[in-house]
């Protein structure tokens, strides 16, 4: 079975910054990690490669230092890696982001899965993934929670619904995104740091992929950031005082009231 796990670099801090002229977000200066439910994906990856054998190749898009990203997966187990990077890429919405990661994907020729994280920790869209399976015109399969049975080429499947989970299988190749109920990503073992340290990863542009410019980077985005503003957070609340035991079941019949007033409970 031949695996692809897309992973994406993201700022380490859960407090990400937009820059206010370009509506995009601020990396430079900002530690980055791979995304931590990417890490769900790779686990979900290298456990379907134990069960029935094959290669996990994870793959990112993003400028040169992503290969470190890249590198903590190989430290965790997957068999190589891809960089997709050009200075053409710069600016890509999740519509030019998940047609350039597509068009790699076809470039490492014949797979079966493609399992990608539920989301993204900075962009936050859910997009890429669903994004990749469109281009590629393949099945897709989001939070999935647990992975079954591969029987005639069909994977069963449940994902996680909001009334509890749907029973599905999908046949292959197919796209999956999963939630964290998968599994509990593994940590980087000490052979998996040294196959990262020695492995080449080589580095997937416009021109090798061939890619159509029109398509690529900012030009070929068709979201425009307009505008971006923090919301304004104003809380009209009513501070109730209890110095003492006493006064406690007032306070608490006085909030009770105050909550009522305003349809609340
Ligand atoms: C107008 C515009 C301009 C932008 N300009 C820039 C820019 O200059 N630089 C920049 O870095 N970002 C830029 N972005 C953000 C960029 O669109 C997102 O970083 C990217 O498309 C991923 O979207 P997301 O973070 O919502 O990922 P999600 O869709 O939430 O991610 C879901 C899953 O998709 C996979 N995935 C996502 N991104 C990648 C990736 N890059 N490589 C591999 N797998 C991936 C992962 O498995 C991830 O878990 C821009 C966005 C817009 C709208």
């Amino acid at each position: 079975m031949r695996i692809i796990v897309p992973i994406k670099q993201v700022p380490e801090t859960s407090n990400v910054k937009m820059d206010p002229v370009t509506g995009t977000v601020i990396r430079a200066g900002v530690e980055t990690v791979v995304n931590p439910l990417d890490l769900y994906a790779l686990e979900a990856a290298l456990r379907l490669k134990a069960q029935h054998g094959g290669t996990v190749t994870a793959i990112t898009m993003g400028p040169p230092p992503a290969i470190k990203a890249l590198k903590e997966a190989v430290a965790m187990g997957c068999d190589d890696a891809v960089l997709v990077s050009d200075r053409k890429f710069g600016g890509s919405d999740t519509w030019a982001t998940s047609y350039t990661l597509a068009q790699a994907v076809r470039k490492l020729g014949a797979y079966d899965l493609i399992i990608a994280g539920e989301r993204a920790t900075d962009g936050d869209t859910a997009q890429v993934g669903p994004g990749i399976a469109s281009w590629l015109d393949i099945p897709i399969a989001t939070y999935v929670a647990r992975i079954g049975a591969l029987a005639e080429g069909r994977l069963t499947l449940e994902r996680l619904v909001e009334e509890g989970y749907q029973q599905l299988s999908v046949p292959l190749p197919a796209l999956l995104t999963v939630v964290k109920e998968i599994a509990v990503p593994r940590l980087p073992t000490l052979r998996g740091k040294k196959a990262a340290k020695h492995c080449d990863i080589p580095v997937f542009s416009a021109e090798n992929m061939g890619l159509d410019p029109s398509f690529l980077g900012l030009k070929g985005s068709p979201t425009k950031v307009v505008k971006i503003d923090a919301p304004k957070v104003t809380r009209g609340g009513k501070t109730v005082q209890a110095g003492d035991d006493e006064a406690v079941s007032a306070a608490v019949g006085q909030l009770i009231g105050f909550l009522e007033e305003k349809g609340l409970v």
